[in-house]
């Protein structure tokens, strides 16, 4: 039982930019939770997981020392994994100024924690569109990055074709060459799918909704040029804003023209199955308090959560060229 809104009309302001700016400020107005509030979350399970799955990615691919590039990084949710993994320079971009303000106090620290300094690495964070911006020129001078990092946020990107290449020309022009780029995002063919099983353009459950805009096609989706295919999503607790299918074959092929291809590509699902036999990541999960006792493949996730983390995938790949050479 889910509760979608009317029909989700393309609005005739409908180009990119104020597209980006729909995202921006759905995220910026997001407010910091308390520990109390984040903890009676719906989906409080579903995050717990999340953090999991970004923690195994992280400590799978990040060394000691590493420079780090955090696309889309938000509040900074992850500048503890980073911490975690002692990486030697973080530089976090977010378009919503909100999230980039948050974030800055999460590095810093309130007057307490000043005292005793929290992250162990340098960091720059700075508020910009990630998929039209030159940050290719903007971040040289900082760089070359060994890992680059768009957890939860690549599928903005793929409102216009141009702003998924620039996205990926600016992610690949700042990574060393062996450098890699790992990442988060939702799962075209499950959520395409579970379109062609639903009634009408929209489907979801007690914690989320999917409307697509009433001129979806599923030639667009099959065709080469897939871009700017947009729904809206409603994450209960969490998200409520326009986002793009990305399918992953076209990615994979248009990664590749950025010299970074791929590693592994595998549905949450899949990743916490084989991860989830990893003593080392089982005892991760029960620290981050969603190792369960038999469903939803031994995590604390509700059904509804469980099909929600369904809905996405996890990915990694890697620049082209040896490490050392440029
Ligand atoms: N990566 C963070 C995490 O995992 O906690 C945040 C994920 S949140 C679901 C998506 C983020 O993408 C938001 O912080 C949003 O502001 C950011 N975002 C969306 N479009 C962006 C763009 N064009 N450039 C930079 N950041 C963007």
């Amino acid at each position: 039982s889910y509760n979608p809104p009317g029909k989700h009309k393309s609005p005739s302001y409908d180009d990119s930019f104020r597209n980006a700016q729909r995202v921006a400020d759905h995220y910026s107005a997001r407010s910091n939770q308390t520990l109390e509030e984040r903890e009676a979350s719906p989906i409080i399970h579903l995050k717990k997981l999340n953090n999991w799955i970004k923690s195994v990615l992280i400590q799978l691919y990040a060394q000691k020392g590493d420079a780090v590039l955090d696309f889309a990084c938000g509040k900074g949710g992850d500048l503890i994994k980073w911490e975690k993994a002692q990486i030697g320079y973080y530089v976090g971009v977010d378009i919503a100024e909100g999230s980039i303000r948050d974030c800055k106090t999460r590095y810093n620290g309130d007057a307490e924690q000043q005292r005793r300094k929290k992250f162990s690495f340098p960091a720059r964070l700075i508020c910009a569109d990630c998929y039209e911006a030159r940050l290719d020129k903007y971040l040289e001078d900082d760089g070359p990055y060994d890992i680059c990092s768009c957890q939860f946020a690549l599928h903005y990107s793929w409102s216009t074709e141009a702003r998924a290449r620039r996205a990926l020309a600016n992610i690949s022009a700042l990574l060393r060459p062996g450098g890699i780029f790992v990442g988060t995002m939702p799962d075209a063919n499950v959520i395409i799918k579970k379109l062609r099983e639903a009634d009408g353009l929209s489907f979801g459950n007690n914690v989320y909704w999917i409307c697509f805009d009433d001129d979806f096609s599923e030639k667009k989706f099959r065709s080469s040029s897939p871009f700017g295919i947009r729904y809206q999503f409603h994450l209960e607790d969490a998200v409520d804003c326009p986002e793009w299918i990305v399918p992953f074959p076209v990615f994979k092929s248009l990664a590749e023209e950025y010299d970074l291809e791929l590693v592994f590509v595998k549905n949450s699902h899949e990743f916490v199955r084989e991860y989830l036999k990893k003593p080392v990541y089982t005892e991760l999960m029960r620290r981050l308090g969603a190792l369960g006792d038999g469903n939803q493949d031994q995590t604390t996730l509700s059904q509804e959560e469980w099909d929600v983390a369904y809905l996405y995938l996890a990915y990694v790949l890697r620049k082209r060229g040896q490490p050392g050479s440029h």
